[in-house]
């Protein structure tokens, strides 16, 4: 079965919808930059309401991509994919399969890897179709599998160093981590281990009965976890958490988490930085995971993988300096450090001054 393809072209961005409805699968493939290398993003399997949420979620993604690749030094583009769960039952191996043959058919401007939704075993189903997937179970100490433990340990890295650059004492501090999926609940095992307390919260009651059976957290309810009374906050669910409703009721000093496309619009940075807290930069804390694809996708090792994670917290440093010094949103410094290594790529690109055409 071949999948259906369409594609068009939008902002600089190039656009593919797909569908093979014997596989249950329709979705969207993202292409927002390959001027550092192919497009790479986690492919994302959710609900969506509608054809223009996912689509909008999948652009906002590839771009968040493009200059989270950028930041991290990574020889990566920015993509995304996003697959709209089926409604009812569905086969889910015929559907990465059928996932897998898009890919195939695409050829390699955009690599896939896990994000919200997927796992490694789906990702060796997709595999079996095409080269152009990463994410696998890792063999022999070469990197790959889950990137969700390097996400965790970058966010965790930069809570220290945002703590370190405050004289917080982290085992003094008080984390609200939103969402305990891969990366929150691992996240909470280690601010644990370093002495934080913990409040907690998960739309899913099961996510939280397995983390509360593990570590001592207080829970809150979804609907109030922003506004918990806390030194930091720690989106590690969906984006947009961060908006003018939101941000009028948090407490939280400093704002560390996962969860790509915290901020709703553009404005609320501004918003923060107004009331005098600190977000740190999602693409900058959460590029833990790309780093694992990336070193998967060059052939490197855990250890490398271990190292170039542990610099993350030298890049946030660079941008918190930056911003300082102009009176800057953190926010507002780190895209335009991305948009310039982006923009200096595509200026090498032979035969043109400008971004090779998508
Ligand atoms: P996941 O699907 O394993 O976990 C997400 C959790 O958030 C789930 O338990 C879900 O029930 C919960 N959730 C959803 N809406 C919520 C809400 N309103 N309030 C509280 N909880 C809610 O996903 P993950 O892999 O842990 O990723 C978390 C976030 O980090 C996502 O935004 C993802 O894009 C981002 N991210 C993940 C990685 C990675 O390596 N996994 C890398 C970079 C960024």
């Amino acid at each position: 079965m071949t999948p259906r393809i369409t594609a068009q072209h939008e902002d600089g961005q190039r656009i593919f919808h797909f569908a093979d409805p014997e596989a249950s699968l329709s979705g969207i493939i993202v292409v927002d930059s390959l001027a550092l290398g192919p497009a790479t993003g986690g492919c994302r399997f959710w609900h969506y309401d509608d054809g223009a949420a996912m689509l909008s979620d999948a652009r906002r993604l590839a771009r968040g991509m493009s200059y989270k690749n950028a930041m991290a030094g990574l020889p990566l583009g920015g993509g995304k994919s996003v697959i709209r769960r089926p409604e009812g039952a569905f086969d889910r191996t015929a559907l990465f399969q059928a996932f897998g043959r898009v890919l195939q058919e695409i050829g390699g401007d955009y690599l896939a890897a896990e994000d919200v939704g997927t796992t490694p075993g789906d990702m060796e189903v997709v595999r079996a179709q095409t080269p152009f997937v990463f994410g696998l179970p890792a063999h022999g100490g070469r990197a790959g599998g889950d990137p969700s433990p390097w996400t965790a340990l970058g966010v965790f890295l930069c809570i220290a160093h945002v703590c370190a650059r405050h004289a917080l004492p982290l085992s003094e501090s008080r984390v609200a981590v939103q969402g305990l999926g891969h990366v929150g609940a691992d996240l909470c095992r280690r601010l644990h281990a370093a002495g934080a307390t913990l409040i907690v919260s998960d739309v899913q009651t099961e996510a939280v009965a397995r983390l509360r059976a593990e570590l001592p957290v207080q829970v809150m309810s979804p609907d109030e976890i922003h506004a918990a009374d806390v030194d930091i906050f720690a989106p590690c669910a969906l984006g947009g958490v961060l908006n003018q409703e939101t941000i009028a009721h948090m407490r939280a000093r400093f704002i560390v988490g996962a969860a790509n496309n915290q901020l709703s619009t553009a404005e609320d940075a501004a918003r923060l930085h107004a009331r005098g807290i600190l977000f740190v930069p999602d693409f900058v804390a959460n590029a833990g995971g790309i780093i694992n694809v990336a070193a998967e996708y060059l052939g490197h090792d855990e250890d490398t993988v271990r190292k170039a994670v542990a610099r993350i917290p030298d890049r946030l440093a660079d941008v918190l300096d930056r911003a300082d010094a102009t009176a800057r949103p953190p926010a507002e410094v780190a895209d335009a450090m991305a948009r310039d290594v982006i923009a200096d790529a595509a200026a090498r690109i032979p035969g043109s001054g400008r971004q090779r055409p998508l």
